[in-house]
Formats: C-alpha cells, structure tokens, sequence
C-alpha cells in the first residue's frame, strides 16, 4: 500500500494538462487563458472626454473674449468635428474629442456669458479629462499572459478589446457511476434495507464547484456485467470516469474486476489511509478512472485529496485547496499506520476536529471548512500543537 503523500504525487505525475480549445468568453469564467492575448486595437479607440463639459485647445484657456460654442458631441456620436482657436464644443463623458481640441473643462468651471464660454480654472493643465486613443492599451500590446485567470474583470476587458473568443484548457467531461443495490433515489419511498443515494448529489456538486459542468451520472447495480457494461459506456464518452462503491474487496464489489475488463490499467489500488482506504486509481489511453469507496464521508475526503487536484491540473490550474498550518484545539490519539483526514472548522488561526469523524456519516463533512491531515507515522498530537490544514474550497 502506498502512503497518501505518494498517492498524490503518483496521480498528479499522470495527469496532463487537457487540449486547448476556443470557447466564447461568457463560458470561461474561472479558467485559464491557454495563450498570450494581444489587443486588437487601440482602446480607447479615439481620443474619450471622460466628463461632462466642453472641450477646447489649452492654448484658448486665457482667450479674454471667450470661446464660441460651435456643437455638441455625447457618446456615440459618429461625426467627427474639428475645431478652430477660439472654438469649444459642449461635450458628455465617453464622447469623442474634436480634432483641435485637447483638453476638457468641467461644465461647473465655466461660465456662459452672450452665448460664449470663459473658463474659471486657471489651474487646469494640458490633457485634463482627456482619455487618449490607446492609453488603456495599444493595438498590438499585450493584453493578458497565458495562464491569466479569467476572472469578471479579464473575461470584461476581452470584451472591451472587441473579442468574442478566448483559447483555454478544456474542462475535462465527466462520467460518474454509482454502484450499490441499496441504493434509492431521494423523492422515492425507502424500501427497508435501503439507503437514499448522496453520493449523485455530493459529486455532482463538488465538480460543479470546480467548473466541471458536462457530468453525466448513471447508477449501476452490484452485476459485474452490468459495471463493465456501464464502465465502457463511460470510458466512450468521458475524459474522467469516477465509480463510487464497490471498490474494496466484498463478495459484492466488482469495480476491479470491471476495470480490469475494460482494458485500464490499475496505478494503484489502496492508500495507508483512513477514510478512504479502498481508493484507486487506473488509465486508459489518455482517460482517467477514480474508484471511490461508497461510504460518502470517504469519497468526499478522497475528491478533495486526490481528484480535486487532478482536475485542476486537467485545467492548467493548481488546486483551490489551500494548505495551512494551525494549533489544534483538541487532543488526537491514533495508532501509526494510516494518515487519518479528520473533517475540521477552521477560523483562521486554530483548527478544530469535529464529531462524527466515521466514514459512512456527513453531519459533521456538512459543518467542516477544512480537513486536518494528521501524518501515517504520527500517533499523538496535544492541544495546541500545529497540524497540517487542508482548508476547503468554499
Ligand atoms: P461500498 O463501498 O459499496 O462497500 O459501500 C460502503 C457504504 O457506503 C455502504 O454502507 C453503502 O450503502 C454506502 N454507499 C455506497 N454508495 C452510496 C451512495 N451513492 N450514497 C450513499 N451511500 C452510499
Ligand atoms: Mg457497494
């Protein structure tokens, strides 16, 4: 059995970034510009009021006779107007400025006197609330580096160059097959002996938290020809196949047998861990298989740990679970051997251990904020000594 730390480097050591592909950029949110994005103009691209006042020549300010007022520019306006000495326009803010002028007085430094404009703000210098073509950014510079990420702001300023289409590394798609007999969907009576299916909603939520939207889930039933039938299908369709239960050793357990049906092949097969123990993880001609244990605290820690990570480097991101040292606010005794992940509430500077630390219960998984990761080797840990925080993205 390999060690959780091993786990982790093995998995991310065979995953590869995905295929770079255009998307419009009203779907890229949160991703990652695959390539360097030059501007394709100059923005703004023409010379912008950016108040509400006139605009004129600096070499008028002190003209004793005034300026005369020949036209009015707002936004939008298309014409493109020049100007002579002794000229001003009245003009809105993101209105273009007149040839001949090259600086703006605020309406409420000027005073109209038989129809022409004085100006009252001896201290205005050259350019004043003049936005200059490409002083944003020039046609031809560079916009936003490979590996940005697209955040509102970036996906608003390619928007504002005039793109439509943004290069990213594709978002893996997403196959989830849940095994288990007892299993009854939530909305239906729970004949006894079942138990309602969590693990649909834990998953299905837990991707879409990370971006993953094309995530199709089929249950499957405790039949070895049935899984390898399902696994197929999935192995067809989905960049990542996640199975949940049926992945330890029971008579009723045969998502080894189905992958080793399917043609993947096994990396690895149990972890020095607990929950989540049962963990595995094979390949297929560029597809990756995720087996977790069905227990729904377990697989949850298992995402986090090992799948979340895989997918964000999938996306050409690192992933969003942070890691962080804090005191412990109580006492944790366990024997070497395993490296437990306790669900833990986290406030920023102590970590927490909460009840309910048992793999098939998800009272405490629904309060936790963090997961503390207490090493294979470590038997003891006292309040107050610094524990290794795995803070959850929220
Ligand atoms: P298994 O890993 O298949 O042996 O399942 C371990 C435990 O997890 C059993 O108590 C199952 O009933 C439970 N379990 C398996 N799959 C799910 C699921 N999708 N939702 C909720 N509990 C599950
Ligand atoms: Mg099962």
């Amino acid at each position: 059995m390999i060690s959780a730390q091993e786990a982790k480097k093995i998995i991310l050591e065979y995953i590869r970034q995905s295929a770079v592909i255009e998307v419009p950029i009203e779907e890229s949110l949160g991703q990652l510009s695959a390539l360097d994005i030059f501007s394709p103009l100059d923005l703004p691209p023409f010379p912008q009021s950016s108040m509400d006042g006139y605009a004129f020549s600096y070499a008028d300010l002190n003209n004793p006779e005034g300026l005369e007022i020949v036209d009015q520019i707002a936004a939008g306006d298309s014409t493109s107007i020049q100007i002579q000495p002794g000229q001003a326009v009245r003009i809105f803010t993101g209105a273009a400025v007149p040839e001949g002028a090259d600086t703006i007085i605020m309406q409420e430094k000027t005073e109209i006197r038989d129809k022409r404009l004085f100006i009252k703000d001896r201290a205005l210098i050259p350019g004043t609330h003049l936005r200059s073509m490409g002083s944003e950014i020039k046609k031809g510079d560079p916009a936003l580096t490979k590996d940005s990420l697209l955040n509102p702001a970036a996906i608003g300023f390619l928007a504002s160059m005039g793109l439509t289409k943004v290069s990213v590394y594709a978002r893996p798609t997403l196959g989830i097959l849940i095994t288990g007999n007892e299993l009854e969907s939530p909305g239906h009576a729970l004949p006894y002996g079942k138990v309602y299916d969590s693990n649909s909603f834990t998953f299905k939520s837990a991707f879409q938290q990370i971006g993953i939207r094309e995530i199709s889930i089929l249950k499957v039933t405790d039949q070895v020809a049935l899984l390898i039938e399902a696994l197929h299908g999935a192995l067809d369709k989905h960049d990542v196949v996640i199975l949940t239960g049926g992945v330890s050793v029971g008579d009723f357990d045969f998502v080894i047998e189905a992958t080793r049906h399917c043609g993947v092949q096994q990396v690895f097969h149990k972890i020095k861990q607990k929950p989540g123990k049962p963990f595995y993880f094979g390949v297929k001609e560029g597809k990756y298989v995720f087996g977790l244990p069905g227990n729904p605290a377990s697989s949850l820690t298992c995402f986090y740990e090992y799948i979340e990570p895989a997918i964000q480097k999938m996306m050409g991101k690192p992933s969003s679970i942070k890691i962080a040292r804090a005191p412990i606010t109580a006492e944790y005794d366990k024997p070497a051997g395993l490296t437990h992940f306790l669900k833990a509430y986290f406030d920023g500077s102590r970590v927490t251990p909460l009840d309910a630390q048992e793999s098939f219960r998800l009272k405490s998984f629904a309060r936790a904020n963090a997961l503390i990761a207490i090493d294979e080797n470590t038997t003891s840990v006292s309040v107050g000594e610094e524990v290794e925080v795995h803070i959850l993205p929220v």
